[in-house]
């Protein structure tokens, strides 16, 4: 059954006449060829058969654009690992270092990385060098051992390079890989990776050249600099997209539902998912994501028990056991909703996702092409949906490239049914959690202020309503004068301070929440209860009036997110 499995994955992720990977026979070493037949690799991917035979030599430097799921990770290793058997490596040399911008992605090139070199005889080890671990077990054992290949974070590399006798392991580095290399080299990554880079030898040395090797499904114009510093001038660029077709999968069909209010987003998003788990062949298996941790985690909660399906959740603001438990529990079910934010929008290959659900804004054109990308893999079926406020239209209009049709159920998506579930729940999620997800939400959406044509004073307004109506909140929830500052919104108009005598939610503690239970306030989340709302805030219609004031560029964390305030 597995196997039979496997061969219909193959067929339909290969073109027609996709050669195998037993024709290369002589070319690649035997132990390789039989780690993919182990993996049930018979025939090779587009961007496989792209790399393998155009690149001069295993060795050569190379620019590779292919699609999300096509298998660029085998596309790399494979070339990379060849590479390396000609050398007579030293015992505890690194010979191949691979970049990824999360752990959840540098462990599952690792996870890769060991099947496919199984079978030599004389082993080949793969270590990680992950954030969020305790250094020194996997630090010992990487001193100890013989890591030929190492996947790591640039965090806790660079952690790693400031040991001298460990700068010293990568002497005689065959190879290093850029996955999701434009993320790689954007601004929020740049200087880890320059850091990285000063500590590593030189790209030309008395040692020879080190292999640069960029992969990605989306490489934007005006990069050729930064790639620079790890391509030499003579790299062979790959790409399998055609400049004129969209940059998502075309078999992927992708939908908007625009929401007129923001506080209808919790029912919508409710009504949305119920509607699409029964209308799901099979299984449904789906990813929901959300702008930042905190509304991920508030989202996770609301939608835990109703909707009858497994409920995941991954962002930064988890322990790294609860990601790495919710990474290897979301591979392995048949059946669930992952609710996450951007730390799994890039790279991550969770089996058989039926549905990509988007809710808010993308952080930007490539943010959504990665997340559609999660489902639809490895020539699978899938399917895209975009959650939008009309406010938020304008990503609609600026990215006409992607082929996005309106929802067929938009029209129904906020309805009593389904806000009177919301709004029970809501009840009984404590104040702490709304109040974060409402300072995230506003610190977010504080960069798209200016695409909104809003004033700060609408957005806070347009925010509160979102806390007040959309949550549940009692009232505006307090923020500390600090994080507003952060957010550059001091002195706008709306906000609500906290003071001493008028706390956050955390700083009031637990028991607040018993008392407010009690007599929790019903109804506000649904279609009638948005015209109450309007009185005390504009509505998130009438924001769309003034341009004014550059929105801040968007700084984002080390972990592929938005910045969580
Ligand atoms: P990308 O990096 O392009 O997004 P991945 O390398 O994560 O894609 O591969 C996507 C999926 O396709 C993975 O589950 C991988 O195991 C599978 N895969 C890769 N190469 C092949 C192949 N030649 N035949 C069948 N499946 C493959
Ligand atoms: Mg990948």
């Amino acid at each position: 059954m597995a196997a039979q499995s496997a061969i219909h994955t193959s067929a339909s992720l290969q073109a027609a006449n996709a050669p195998t990977f037993a024709s290369m026979e002589g070319q690649l070493d035997p132990a390789l060829l039989r780690g993919l037949k182990e993996m049930k690799f018979d025939f090779m991917t587009p961007v496989q058969e792209q790399v393998l035979q155009r690149l001069p030599s295993m060795g050569s430097d190379c620019l590779v654009q292919a699609k999300t799921g096509t298998g660029k990770t085998i596309a790399f290793l494979i070339p990379a690992i060849q590479n390396i058997l000609q050398y007579s490596t030293r015992k505890g040399q690194v010979s191949i270092l691979v970049l990824s911008p999360t752990r959840e992605l540098a462990v599952q090139i690792a996870d890769e990385a060991k099947l496919l070199v199984s079978k030599f005889k004389r082993p080949i080890e793969v270590h990680t060098a992950v954030g969020g671990t305790t250094k020194e077990s996997a630090l010992s054992k990487f001193k100890l051992g013989d890591p030929k290949i190492l996947v790591a974070t640039p965090g806790r590399l660079n952690d790693y390079l400031s040991e001298g006798n460990v700068r010293a392991k990568f002497d005689d580095m065959k190879t290093l890989i850029l996955d999701e290399a434009d993320r790689m080299l954007d601004a929020g990554f740049l200087p880890a990776i320059l850091q990285i880079l000063h500590a590593l030898p030189p790209k030309s040395g008395p040692k020879g050249q080190w292999q640069g090797m960029c992969f990605s499904a989306t490489v934007p114009p005006k990069m050729e600099q930064v790639f620079a510093h790890i391509l030499s001038k003579d790299h062979v660029a790959v790409s399998t997209i055609d400049k004129s077709e969209p940059p998502t999968l075309a078999k992927v069909p992708q939908f908007s539902v625009l929401i007129a209010k923001v506080e209808q987003t919790f029912t919508a998003l409710y009504s949305i998912l119920e509607e699409e788990i029964k209308a799901t062949e099979g299984v449904p298996k789906i990813i929901v994501f959300g702008t930042t941790a905190k509304l991920v985690a508030l989202y996770a909660k609301i939608y835990d028990r109703q909707l009858g399906l497994p409920v995941f959740e991954l962002h930064s603001r988890l322990t790294q056991t609860a990601r790495t438990r919710a990474t290897a529990a979301f591979k392995e079910t048949k059946t669930g909703i992952m609710f996450a934010s951007d730390v799994i929008g890039r790279g991550m290959d969770f089996p058989d996702v039926s549905l990509v659900l988007q809710v808010g804004l993308p952080a930007d054109a490539d943010a959504y092409t990665h997340r559609v990308g999660r489902t639809a893999r490895a020539g699978k079926d899938g399917k895209a949906i975009l959650l939008l406020t009309e406010a938020e239209s304008f990503y609609l209009k600026a990215n006409r490239q992607f082929p996005i049709q309106p929802y067929p159920h938009s029209d129904t998506v906020v309805n009593d049914a389904s806000a009177t579930i919301v709004n029970d729940v809501l009840q009984t999620i404590e104040p702490e959690v709304k109040q974060k997800a409402y300072s995230a939400y506003l610190g977010f959406m504080k960069v798209a202020t200016n695409k909104m044509r809003m004033t700060p004073e609408q957005l806070v307004g347009m925010a509160n309503v979102f806390a007040v109506d959309g949550m549940g909140c009692e009232e505006v929830p307090p923020m500390e004068k600090s994080t507003i500052s952060k957010m550059g919104l001091k002195g706008v108009r709306g906000i609500n301070y906290a003071t001493k005598s008028n706390p956050t939610p955390a700083q009031r503690g637990p028991a607040s929440f018993a008392k407010a239970t009690q007599a929790p306030p019903k109804g506000r989340n649904g279609p009638r209860a948005a015209k109450s709302s309007e009185k005390q805030f504009p509505s998130s219609n009438s924001m769309l009036a003034r341009p004014r004031q550059q929105g801040r560029h968007r700084g984002r964390g080390g972990n592929g997110e938005a910045e969580a305030w």
